[in-house]
């Protein structure tokens, strides 16, 4: 486009002497002479230019500080009269057009509205100035001479030269220290000076931020809730079970304190977990035989230092039953961070173990007595049975058995007796030599039966024993009985007392030799356990718990029970029971070497 020279001039001439208005205005009153010479030299070249503009529209706009007029550049931004870019920032607008009819009143208010910061169309409203108006800018790109018919609607309100590259640089700065909602209100101020349509901005973008946001959280929750999800119905599963176990369970942690307990805990506790919760352990009565040893056991494994012994008053057998019904929980590191324990209700552990040792009693008492009449009636019939008759030693056969059984259940009957703690010794002053005699006369028979020599050999002079004699005739028994079953016909068996020598001079020991079958090495340790056979000899009936009861009946009068042997050549067993010194001290023994223990004799026997 190209705009006419003489238009162009006469738009030089306005724009020098509105501008010399806008600047004098600041100098003079409005009716200043001088102030009315400029108005009235603008308003008459006003008029015309007007006529002569595109729709009647005469616009001067700004567009980064160079001033178009008509869509026309025609000042660049170092020639523009700072007083005219001062109004265009005073009035907040990039456009101003005058349309016809407008008055040299309205340029001097016009001139004036520079000293206003503020609402410039309201100024312009007050004032009924309706022929100038403020608003869209009409661009045209300076490089399109055309540009006048393709007219670019800027935003309305855009800031005059707001959006340059250095401003944004500012504007960068300006944001990048302020706090997120901060920054977005400088953004937003930087596109509208208008309050209202601000906050419509700030609104949009608050809530199209915060839909992001939600659907960004509701992304990264998503696997956060399944795992949640998955963990509470894992509790809830594990409560379950724990519920329904049919024993008492109850978690505690590290510090023995309670966690959680379920309803058949709380029966044995007698208090409900809102109670407990949080208590330790070691403080409660009522669960103090379930569960001290568990927390001890805990403790322990937390701070062995600390020596308390905590179950003391438990049976062995039952605390171990605790233990062994107890699940430590560790952490990933293996350290004890608590544990799970499914006690047993003491008084149902008790009523247990009665009915089992009534019904011990019970049957070997009902097994005994008709076992008594078979033998009796046994024994009636050899003596009417001439010793030629071929029966006759089916009858003998018969009365062997029967006598056997009758030892077996007397085994029975003394192992349920140890095992409760029920075998009660009577300490007495007794002679050894009747000791050793009155065994070696109940084994005489079944001795010669097997033609064996069965010889009894007694130091002249040998002290008494402190000892149970009935206790002590029955384990000679018990040893003899063993030496008689496993020497073949023909075979030769000792007893012999002696008094011990030297460090052992405390006691009497008899010794039951035989040059039977003999036991392997590798069985001497274990024949002393519960039901253990050895294979050396040959098979014979037996429960395995002959040697069991002996030992324990020698150890529980303060002696010792050893064994030599030579695989087919014979064994020596030796049983030392101390001497009677009117008991005021008992003599104790030198422990034995221990080979190979695992576990003890005694923790065997009990079964622990
Ligand atoms: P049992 O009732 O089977 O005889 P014991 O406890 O009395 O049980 O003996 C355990 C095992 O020790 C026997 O089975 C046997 O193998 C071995 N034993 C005991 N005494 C002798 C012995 N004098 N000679 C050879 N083996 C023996």
């Amino acid at each position: 486009m190209t705009a006419d020279k003489d238009i162009k001039i006469a738009w030089f001439n306005f724009l020098k002497a509105f501008t010399r208005g806008l600047a004098q205005i600041n100098l003079y009153k409005p009716d200043h002479a001088q102030i009315t010479q400029v108005l009235k030299e603008a308003h008459a070249l006003l008029g015309p230019i007007i006529a002569d503009s595109p729709d009647n529209k005469f616009t001067l706009a700004l567009d980064n500080n160079n001033l178009i007029v008509n869509g026309f550049p025609l000042l660049t931004a170092s020639k523009l009269p700072a007083s005219l870019k001062n109004m265009f920032a005073h009035a907040r607008t990039s456009s101003i057009s005058f349309l016809p009819g407008v008055s040299q009143n309205d340029i001097l208010l016009l001139c004036q509205m520079q000293a206003l910061d503020g609402d410039s169309r309201g100024y312009l409203k007050q004032n009924n100035i309706d022929k100038i108006t403020l608003g869209r800018s009409i661009f045209v790109m300076a490089d399109k001479p055309d540009a006048l018919t393709g007219r670019v609607q800027a935003p309305e309100d855009a800031g005059a030269g707001e959006c340059n590259g250095a401003t944004a640089e500012k504007t960068a700065e300006t944001i990048a220290p302020q706090n997120f909602e901060t920054a977005i209100d400088t953004i937003v101020g930087k596109t509208t000076r208008d309050s209202a349509e601000q906050k419509r901005i700030l609104e949009i973008v608050m809530k199209k931020f915060q839909a992001e946001l939600d659907a960004q959280i509701n992304k990264a929750l998503l696997v956060v809730r399944q795992e949640k999800k998955k963990m509470e119905s894992d509790i809830a599963r594990t409560e379950a079970v724990i519920s329904n176990i049919a024993e008492g369970v109850v978690v505690v942690d590290k510090d023995g304190k309670i966690l959680m307990m379920n309803p058949q805990a709380e029966v044995i506790s007698g208090k409900c977990l809102s109670d407990l919760s949080g208590q330790k352990i070691f403080d409660i009565a009522n669960l103090e035989n379930q569960l001290v040893s568990l927390a001890w056991e805990i403790r322990s494994g937390v701070d062995k230092k600390d020596g308390s012994s905590g179950d003391g008053r438990l049976k062995p057998g039952f605390s171990e039953a605790i233990k062994k019904s107890t699940a430590i929980i560790q952490d990933e590191d293996g350290k004890i961070v608590g544990s799970l324990s499914i006690p047993t209700d003491k008084t149902k552990f008790l009523e247990i173990e009665k009915l089992q040792q009534d019904f011990m009693a019970n049957m070997t008492h009902e097994l005994r007595s008709p076992l008594t009449s078979i033998k009796a009636a046994l024994e009636l019939l050899a003596k009417g049975i001439k010793s030629d008759d071929p029966g006759k030693s089916m009858i003998n056969t018969a009365i062997r058995n029967s006598e056997r059984l009758n030892a077996i259940i007397t085994d029975i009957l003394d192992f349920s007796k140890l095992q409760s703690g029920k075998m009660v010794f009577h300490p007495e002053n007794a002679p050894s030599d009747e000791i050793a005699r009155e065994a070696a006369d109940s084994m005489k028979a079944w001795s010669a039966s097997k033609s064996l020599a069965l010889t009894v050999n007694i130091e002249p002079g040998v002290p008494h024993v402190y000892a149970d004699k009935r206790r002590a005739v029955q384990i000679l028994i018990n040893i003899i009985s063993n030496a008689i079953k496993f020497t073949p016909k023909g075979g030769a068996i000792e007893l012999s007392a002696d008094k011990g020598r030297g460090d052992q001079s405390g006691f009497v020991f008899f010794s039951v030799k035989d040059n039977g079958c003999g036991i392997k090495k590798e069985d001497q340790s274990k024949i002393f356990e519960k039901f253990v056979q050895a294979s050396a000899g040959e098979k014979t009936a037996g429960t395995g718990l002959g040697l069991t009861i002996t030992k324990a009946m020698v150890v529980m009068q303060g002696g010792r029970i050893t064994v030599e042997s030579d695989q087919g050549r014979g064994s020596t067993f030796r049983v030392a029971l101390p001497v009677y010194n009117g008991q005021l001290e008992t003599p104790v023994f030198e422990p034995l070497p221990i080979v190979n223990k695992k576990t003890s004799w005694w923790e065997k026997l009990l079964g622990i």
